[in-house]
């Protein structure tokens, strides 16, 4: 089949990178002798079928061939950095045969590919989890991008509770800098960012993200070598990690961090409840969002208990708005847009607005609500073209529509009712064909 230019053009670059990558070394020594004869890519990009020469008997090259399909996902997050595609494509290798035999490999890389999305990451209960933490040595602690109350509070807390657990190589480290909301919890100010040295670890804990494509700059400090545990909230289908706990039924990471004190058996300070109360009413906007339960309430209650002063707390993290948020708000305002007989709402802000505000990217937090909770929209949005050529586009919906699902094909992800992603384009292009896009399933839902 003959591909278009486009296809041929990122096939090409993607040859030229993993031949690089190859020639510098993975350090699985099942990979024998590789040379990277061809790469076809699927119709929409999603797929990249890469053909490589392997040399040896049968036995070795299939478990050479198995060995770099094992290696995918780590070629994958590196093609990532260097193809600058809205979804990096799937990498499957194939040897260069004749194609009876291709086909035949496809099936075994299918089972591979399956058998990796059915079981890729080690689940464990919390108590394994607390078992995996005095197990470890030394350790990286880390959370998504563009930071909030959750990722904050979590890294914080569980850090709190790996010094009660007598671990003293502990660091905590975020992509992106802790909004100032944050800067009272404990240990806010020591978290590092990506000018920092690499830090001396062997365990990597992700928090409220499952995915090292999410954690920002902070996965360059990551190699095969590191142990990873993921424990997170969100809905999601291919967790990366050795192991890990994920349970969307927690209203916040923060909760589950709370929850691994009692199983270690660690009392609750008052600065680590600080920590988890911010967690929760970030994630939850103080109890009122539909992920919050009673398990939520039982645990504030704990948390209360450490003396913590919520009327303080609520006004720092939640209520306080600044000058420039209320002029951004202002325009959030004035630009509503009203689509599907006023299912749909959006609006949207530039780093222009931005700058002109006198503010910073952490005014956009709860904008999008605006849109959301007007009466009879199911779907609110706030588009914020933030960087020339990149939007991110945040949604909020009620329960007749699942936001993260909507979203996992623009790669983006979070809550049914509340997620987000970053596009590679304009918003000139974002705006309307995600706003045509939507129009037309609310509409078609109501025909
Ligand atoms: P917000 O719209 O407030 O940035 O995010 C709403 C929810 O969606 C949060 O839980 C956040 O972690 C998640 N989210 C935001 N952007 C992305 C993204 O690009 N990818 C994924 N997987 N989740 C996102
Ligand atoms: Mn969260």
């Amino acid at each position: 089949m003959t591909q278009s230019g486009r296809a041929q053009r990122v096939a090409e670059l993607i040859r030229q990178e993993i031949a690089r990558l190859l020639s510098k070394g993975l350090k699985d020594p099942r990979i024998g002798f590789v040379s990277v004869m061809s790469v076809r890519m699927s119709r929409d990009l999603k797929y990249a079928d890469v053909f490589v020469s392997l040399f040896g008997e049968e036995k070795e090259r299939k478990s050479s061939l198995i060995a770099l399909q094992r290696s995918a996902g780590w070629i994958r997050r590196e093609l990532g950095k260097v193809l600058r595609m809205r979804y990096t494509p799937e990498v499957r290798f194939l040897e260069d045969q004749t194609l009876d035999r291709v086909y035949q490999l496809e099936e075994v890389f299918h089972e591979i590919h399956e058998e990796r999305k059915r079981a890729p990451m080690i689940k464990l209960s919390l108590v394994e989890i607390v078992e995996e933490f005095r197990k470890g040595n030394s350790f990286l602690v880390t959370s998504h991008v563009n930071p909030d109350g959750d990722s904050v509070g979590s890294i914080l807390a569980l850090e709190q509770l790996l010094r009660a657990m007598n671990k003293e190589k502990i660091t905590c480290a975020m992509a992106d800098p802790v909004p100032s909301v944050y800067a009272n919890l404990k240990g806010a100010k020591k978290i590092i960012d990506c000018t920092a040295e690499r830090p001396d670890f062997d365990v990597l804990i992700i928090l409220d993200v499952s995915s090292l494509d999410r954690i920002g700059c902070v996965a360059q400090w990551v190699d095969e070598k590191v142990r990873i545990i993921v424990i997170d909230h969100h809905l999601v289908d291919n967790p990366e990690g050795t192991v890990g706990f994920i349970d969307p039924s927690y209203a916040a990471v923060g909760e589950i961090v709370a929850e691994l004190f009692e199983v270690a058996g660690v009392p609750l300070t008052r600065e680590a409840a600080h920590c988890a109360y911010v967690a929760q009413i970030t994630d939850t906007s103080a109890y009122r969002f539909s992920n919050t339960n009673s398990r939520s309430h039982h645990l504030a209650a704990r948390l209360l208990d450490t003396g913590l002063d919520v009327s303080a707390i609520s006004r720092e993290v939640l209520d306080i708005i600044s000058v420039s948020k209320v002029k951004l708000l202002r325009l959030v305002l004035d630009r509503m847009e009203f689509r599907a007989q006023g299912k749909l709402a959006a609006s949207y802000i530039t780093a222009e607005d931005i700058a002109a505000a006198g503010g910073s990217k952490d005014d956009i937090t709860g904008l999008v609500n605006y849109a959301g909770n007007i009466d009879g929209v199911q779907v609110g949005l706030l588009f914020n073209a933030h960087e020339p050529g990149k939007t991110k586009v945040s949604l909020r919906s009620r329960p007749s529509f699942n936001s993260a699902e909507f979203l996992e094909e623009f790669g983006g992800g979070g809550h049914a009712a509340a997620a987000g992603a970053t596009l590679d384009s304009p918003l000139e292009e974002v705006q309307p064909m995600l706003l045509d896009r939507l129009e037309h399933l609310l509409e078609e839902e109501s025909a």
